[in-house]
């Protein structure tokens, strides 16, 4: 099924031609809002092919104009962790800690690769339309359809064009052997694929998916610790080192998984991932609630990213990351949605805002608070750089790629006229975004996807559900 291109771009857009003529691709964005140190400049700002060409206060136009008077231009933000597939069951698991949630997650597996797509495409839209331009996938892949899944989610990002890291989930141990056993011998199943057969999936899924000059990566992504063997962990390691992956695991999001990894491993987890060198500048771990001063110096020294999943870790009842801590520590920080079973939306500017004020509670010094320009950095560059793009996206810098996000600052909830970043952040934003590029494309115009028919998405969501109203 495909997702037919619908909106078009209206009325204040022109079309410049050279003087042949003809039509020059590429955008000028006029007199837009950018933020400077400490304030905010007026700015033309032009892209070119796939990326930014110039930033001046006045540029002859390229390409189509658009009307940047009034509106914010910021670098599209990253959301640094999610599972698309878990848009399935949104809204539906009760208010349960992590390790009774993940029994009631696992009752449901997307039934067919269609779905994963139709989820894929949801999640995207959903980031795209809060400031994402990035997404981090990690995939749950259906047994024996895996290449299937993980080539239905890469389908639908391509549609939609956000830029995304797709994740297959992958591990090598079975779910009860993740708990804490408090001492006793356990035996248990083995999992359903051994290590070596999920790194041959893996090398598979690299020769047909991953595409960095398309938008398109594989990320190398243990599922944790607490459900992946060395042997696995190593192998992801090797083929990251091989083919320049990012790395992405979940790490210590439960205080379940800090006590089974002393069982396991007699040691912190994160003393056992330095030790088999997983850490690193490309690795991102997703939650890090758990941690001693000790890891967080791991963290630091290793140039690692943790990803803060605010939402998911209220929800679960998992516990608040000590994210002011890391960040004094010089730890990278940015933030992710988590699957939507666990925040049950994908709103990006939300787990930014809750994922900044959060930690206001857990310590008073408030010059140490998380300010709302802090946040955008760690939203944007904080994102780019645990995926080892920093060189590339996530700030507003001529010939870095054009993920640009545009946001309408005379929508109602971005209004009356104060502070925008502080709004944006601080506020309640709906419908906010004007427009969107990725990698130069435009994939938001006058507020609505270009790219996908989201009207359809919505019919085929509904059409593929059903009202649970006696849970
Ligand atoms: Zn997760």
């Amino acid at each position: 099924m495909m997702l037919a291109s619908a909106a078009k771009t209206r009325a204040t857009i022109l079309l410049c031609s050279d003087s042949e003529g003809k039509p020059l691709t590429g955008y000028t964005i006029r007199q837009a809002w950018i933020a400077n140190e400490t304030g905010y400049d007026t700015v033309d700002v032009q892209i070119e092919g796939d990326r930014i060409a110039n930033i001046a206060t006045q540029i002859d136009p390229v390409g189509m104009l658009i009307d940047g008077r009034d509106k914010l231009l910021l670098p599209g933000f990253v959301n640094a962790h999610t599972h698309s597939s878990e848009l399935w069951q949104r809204g539906m698991i009760p208010p349960y800690p992590l390790e009774l949630w993940l029994a009631e997650l696992y009752d449901f597996v997307p039934a067919d690769p269609e779905q994963v797509y139709l989820s894929a495409i949801g999640t995207a839209v959903e980031t795209l339309l809060s400031g994402g331009t990035t997404v981090v996938d990690h995939l749950t892949i259906m047994p024996g359809q895996e290449i299937e899944t993980i080539g239905a989610a890469v389908k639908g990002y391509r549609e939609v064009g956000i830029r995304a890291f797709v994740a297959p989930l992958i591990q090598d141990q079975s779910l009860p052997s993740s708990l804490p056993t408090g001492g006793k011998a356990q035996v248990y199943e083995p999992y359903a694929r051994t290590a070596q057969e999920t790194l041959e999936m893996m090398r598979e899924a690299i020769a047909q998916f991953h595409r960095p000059n398309e938008g398109i990566y594989i990320v190398m992504a243990p599922t944790g610790p607490q459900l992946c063997s060395d042997e696995l962990f190593l192998g992801c390691n090797e083929l990251s080192d091989r083919h320049g992956l990012c790395r992405h695991t979940h790490l210590l999001e439960s205080k379940a998984q800090k006590l089974l990894a002393e069982e396991k491993y007699g040691c912190t987890a994160v003393e056992h991932l330095k030790r088999i060198e997983f850490l690193g500048p490309r690795t991102s771990l997703a939650h890090c609630v758990w941690l001693n001063d000790h890891d967080i110096q791991l963290l630091a020294t290793t140039q690692s990213t943790v990803v803060h999943n605010p939402l998911s870790n209220l929800r679960l009842g998992s516990g608040i990351a000590p994210i002011l801590k890391y960040r004094q520590a010089g730890v990278n920080v940015t933030f992710g949605c988590d699957g939507s079973a666990s925040n049950d939306s994908q709103d990006l500017l939300e787990a930014i805002k809750i994922g900044s004020i959060l930690h206001n509670v857990t310590d008073f010094d408030y010059r140490s608070w998380i300010t709302p320009r802090q946040a955008v950095t760690m939203a944007s560059l904080g994102g780019a750089t645990g995926l080892g793009m920093q060189d590339q996206i996530g700030s507003l810098e001529v010939g870095k790629l054009a993920d640009l996000v545009l946001y309408d600052l005379t929508s109602l909830s971005l209004l009356p006229r104060t502070d925008p970043i502080g709004l944006l952040v601080l506020g309640r934003p709906v419908q906010a975004v004007h427009s969107a590029w990725v990698g130069g494309r435009r994939v938001i115009a006058e507020g609505s996807i270009t790219t996908v028919d989201v009207n359809h998405l919505r019919q085929e969501l509904f059409a593929r559900s059903q009202w649970d109203l006696n849970r």
